[in-house]
């Protein structure tokens, strides 16, 4: 079993629900169980501005699957919500990143873990946070570290 984060988000067609649904559809991956889930947060969008503000939330799972059978589970998901892929950042009804799976580093045409931009976004880091303070990353970066990299103040928390 392997501990696994993942990054919720959304800003189309009430965010929240999509978000606390997607919880939900967490909870059913096969071979694997969702442990913790933190608060929903408020953030500004990343790349384009015009476009509603997201809704973001941090899971943890632990997983007997492989990490691209996770992928698979988590764009299936994706699907689910008719998330359709526009422009690059744009607006979507559920966007599921994989952030980080165990201590591995992944790197391969479909899956890059930890996810590229974990420790350049409040809306992970905080969540990060929230759910396991003490969380390292496989190069040995502390989460203490990336929140002095990456402060949280300006995170709105929509559900305390
Ligand atoms: P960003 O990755 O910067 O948050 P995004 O979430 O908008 O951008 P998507 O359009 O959702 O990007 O995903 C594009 C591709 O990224 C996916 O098809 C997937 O194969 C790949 N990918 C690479 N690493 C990851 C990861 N850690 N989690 C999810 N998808 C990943
Ligand atoms: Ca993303
Ligand atoms: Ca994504």
């Amino acid at each position: 079993m392997v501990n696994a984060y993942i990054g919720l988000g959304s800003n189309l067609d009430d965010p929240k629900k999509h978000v606390r649904q997607a919880l939900g559809e967490l909870k059913q991956l096969p071979r694997s169980q969702l442990l913790l889930s933190s608060k929903l947060y408020l953030s500004k969008p990343v790349g384009p501005q015009d476009q509603d503000d997201f809704v973001n939330a941090v899971a943890m799972v632990i997983t007997e699957l492989e990490p691209l059978a996770l992928l698979d589970e988590l764009q299936a998901i994706e699907q689910g919500h008719q998330r359709i892929r526009e422009r690059h950042w744009g607006p979507r009804t559920l966007d599921l990143d994989l952030l980080l799976f165990g201590d591995q580093s992944i790197n391969n045409s479909r899956l890059t873990v930890p996810h590229v931009e974990l420790g350049n976004r409040d809306f992970v880091v905080g969540p990060l946070f929230e759910l396991c303070p003490g969380l390292i990353l496989p190069n040995g970066t502390t989460l203490q570290e990336l929140l002095q990299q990456c402060p949280i103040d300006g995170l709105i928390c929509i559900d305390a």
